[in-house]
C-alpha cells in the first residue's frame, strides 16, 4: 500500500505518518526531513537548499522528483510507502504518476489533514518552543510564507487527487490518537477490500 498523506505545515503529517510506519510497516519518505539531512551535510546543495528553506518557498521541481524517484525504487519501499511533504506541486503530482507507472506502482490514497489556519500557527509555535528553535523555518513570519505557497501551489493538487477518487478527508483537529483511528480507517477499509 502507497499512501500520500497531505495537508499544510503543522498538519500533523510527520506525527501521524510515524505512526503509520510502525502499524503497517510502511516506509515513511519525508521530503523535509530529507532535505534537512542534505543541510546537515555542509554540502554545496545544501547550502542553496537552507535559503530556500528558511525562506519558507518550495525547492525545485525538478530536485524533489529525482530525490524521490531515487528514494521509492529503494527495497525498503516495496511493501509500500508514505509519502510526506512530496508532492507540493502538480508537476510533482504528475511526474509521480509517471514514475509510478514506469515501477509498476500505484498510490491507493491520498490522506488530507484538515486544519484551521489559526491552530497551525499554535502548533507551529509550539513546535519551536518544544524543539528549542531546532527548525529556523517554524516562525510566525516562514509560516505566513509557508501557508501561502500552499495555498497557491500545493493546495492545486487536491482537484487532481480528487478526480482519480483517491482523496480521503480527515478532521485533522481531533486528537492526535483519534487522528490515527480515521486514517487507520480509511486504510483497513481498503486493505479489506
Ligand atoms: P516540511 O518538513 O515538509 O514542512 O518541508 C520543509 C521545507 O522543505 C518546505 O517548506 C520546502 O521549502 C521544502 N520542501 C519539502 N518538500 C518539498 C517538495 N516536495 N517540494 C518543494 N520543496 C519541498
Amino acid at each position: 500500500m502507497n499512501i500520500i498523506i497531505f495537508g499544510p505545515p503543522g498538519a500533523g503529517k510527520g506525527t501521524q505518518s510515524e505512526r503509520l510506519q510502525s502499524n503497517y510497516e510502511l516506509a515513511h519518505l519525508s521530503t523535509g526531513d530529507m532535505l534537512r539531512a542534505e543541510i546537515k551535510r555542509e554540502s554545496d546543495l545544501g547550502l542553496t537548499l537552507k535559503s530556500i528553506i528558511e525562506s519558507g518557498a518550495l525547492v525545485p521541481d525538478e530536485t524533489m522528483i529525482k530525490l524521490i524517484e531515487l528514494r521509492i525504487s529503494q527495497p525498503d519501499c516495496d511493501n509500500g510507502f508514505i509519502l510526506d511533504g512530496f508532492p507540493r506541486t502538480v508537476a510533482q503530482a504528475k511526474a509521480l504518476d509517471v514514475m509510478m507507472q514506469e515501477q509498476s506502482k500505484s498510490i491507493d490514497h491520498v490522506v488530507v489533514l484538515k486544519v484551521n489556519e489559526d491552530i497551525l500557527l499554535e502548533r507551529i509555535l509550539k513546535r519551536a518552543a518544544e524543539s528549542g528553535g531546532a527548525r529556523a523555518d517554524d516562525n510566525a513570519d516562514t509560516l505566513k510564507k509557508r501557508l501561502a505557497v500552499y495555498n497557491e501551489q500545493t493546495a492545486p493538487i487536491l482537484p487532481y487527487y480528487q478526480e482519480k477518487a483517491l482523496l480521503r478527508e480527515i478532521d485533522g483537529m481531533a486528537d492526535i490518537d483519534d487522528v490515527t483511528a480515521q486514517i487507520s480507517k480509511v486504510l483497513d477499509n481498503k486493505a479489506a477490500a
